[in-house]
């Protein structure tokens, strides 16, 4: 009994993880604490599981603003192809979508769950739902088992793979339990903030605008008055503030600084093509096409119809101003909103319905070849419960999957060369 391997969380990281431990010839548990596996892969992708990244895996480690580097080994040993051919084993078919995005091919998150499901069995993994662990018990070095949280129940484990997941979406059973637990072994923990995640702004007008997605806009994110970085691509308006693709990348950012209480703007640049001497010749080209309508009336070519109002009370101008009495100063002012429209970022949504965690169990008390503890012999730690994180397009799913492979790999190496 004591040789065995227990892994804490049915998610993608630890299934990944008790299938590998027992295909490598360890006895295997996997308690879950919800009355299903797989919840957060379920909804991830929209319900379609947007399971990997095609692009190569040498550039990777890039995608990952958490502590990317920590994962090289990982994704290293199970890569992006041994996952789509894992999967393939399974019978889900994948393909390939924009930036690299994949998916299977059923738009179905479920037939990933079912698959690994399928590989729990074919292992032979025991199951155990409906139970929460509560704590890891060691004697004081190495790891001996584990107490379960309803029935105080202790099972012995050789060695046990912590699984447990970040702390957004807590409704998919992601709760942050991994840190306490890691924490009463005398882990770091870097503070969980919620990342990939959308943005509340101080300003009122995006509500009047929610709904609309701006395709081809840069945005830019400045701390302190300080730019950080910027994205381009699609982002929209919501009747909080403002979500889509570029504003979830941006979003780690915000939340890092909004956690230190440092001011956060987001500048959208709606005309990112042109330099401002360009847009400039381009208004007066429409300026000069709708010389005698009203401002109000004259901007169609230039902004989605819902914008303008919103445009041009942000500019100052009065709106009944006919276009030839617009003065060289305003159209300049006007001009530059296009590429400047300022948001002041007030807080991010919340962990409730952010993607992914930033932050967790500190990586440097990790070892990334085996993804166990430093400070804890027998104990493993896998997915998004370790300080790591990626933007969108499959890497998170990927992270979940390499660690949880390596887990449960070493820890079965471990329980038959050690305990
Ligand atoms: C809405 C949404 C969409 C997403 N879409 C994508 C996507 O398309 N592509 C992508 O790459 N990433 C996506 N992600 C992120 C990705 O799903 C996660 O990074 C990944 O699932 C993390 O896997 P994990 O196994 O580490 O943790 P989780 O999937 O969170 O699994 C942890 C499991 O541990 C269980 N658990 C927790 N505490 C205990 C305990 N005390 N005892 C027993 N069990 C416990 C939980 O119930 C849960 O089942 C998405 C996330 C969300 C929220």
């Amino acid at each position: 009994m004591g040789k065995q391997v227990i892994v804490v969380g049915g998610g993608a990281a630890g299934m990944m993880a008790a299938g590998q431990a027992s295909a490598c010839g360890a006895e295997v548990i996997l308690i879950e604490k919800m009355k299903r596996l797989g919840s957060k892969i379920a909804i991830s992708g929209k319900g379609r599981c947007n399971l990997t990244n095609a692009g190569d895996i040498a550039d990777f480690t890039r995608y990952y603003p958490g502590n990317g580097k920590f994962l090289y080994a990982s994704l290293k040993e199970f890569d992006n192809q041994a996952l789509m051919e894992f999967f393939q084993k399974y019978g889900v078919k994948t393909k390939i979508e924009r930036g690299g995005r994949v998916f299977p091919e059923a738009d179905d998150s479920e037939v990933i769950v079912k698959a690994l499901k399928e590989f729990l069995e074919k292992t032979g993994v025991k199951l155990i739902l409906e139970q929460a662990v509560e704590r890891i018990i060691t004697d004081e070095e190495r790891v001996t088992g584990l107490q379960l949280k309803q029935s105080k129940e202790v099972l012995p484990a050789g060695a046990v793979i912590v699984a447990t997941g970040g702390a957004s979406f807590p409704g998919t059973g992601s709760t942050g339990d991994g840190y306490a637990m890691a924490e009463e072994l005398g882990h770091k923990v870097i503070r969980p903030l919620p990342a990939l995640v959308p943005l509340r702004t101080l300003e009122q007008w995006p509500k009047e605008l929610q709904g609309l997605t701006l395709k081809n806009v840069s945005a830019s994110i400045w701390i302190e008055g300080k730019k950080k970085a910027e994205e381009f691509g699609e982002m929209l308006f919501t009747h909080f503030g403002i979500s889509g693709p570029i504003i979830l990348t941006l979003s780690r950012i915000a939340s890092h600084a909004l956690s230190l209480q440092q001011k956060v703007e987001i500048r959208i640049n709606l005309k990112p093509a042109l330099t401002f001497e360009q847009l400039d010749l381009r208004i007066q080209r429409d300026f000069a096409k709708y010389q005698n309508k009203q401002l109000k009336n004259a901007l169609d070519d230039l902004l989605p119809k819902s914008m303008i109002p919103v445009m041009v009370h942000l500019s100052q101008i009065d709106p009944e101003k006919i276009i030839n009495q617009v003065s060289k100063e305003e159209r300049k002012r006007l001009c530059r909103l296009l590429q400047e429209l300022q948001l002041h970022i007030t807080a991010t949504l919340g962990m409730g319905v952010a993607i992914v965690t930033s932050g967790g169990i500190d990586v440097k008390q990790i070892n990334p070849a085996t993804m166990e503890s430093r400070l804890i012999k027998g104990l493993f730690l896998a997915g998004e419960v370790i300080d790591i994180d990626g933007v969108t397009g499959g890497y998170n799913l990927q992270a979940a999957f390499s660690t949880g492979f390596k887990a449960g790999k070493a820890a079965a190496h471990y329980v038959h060369t050690t305990v």
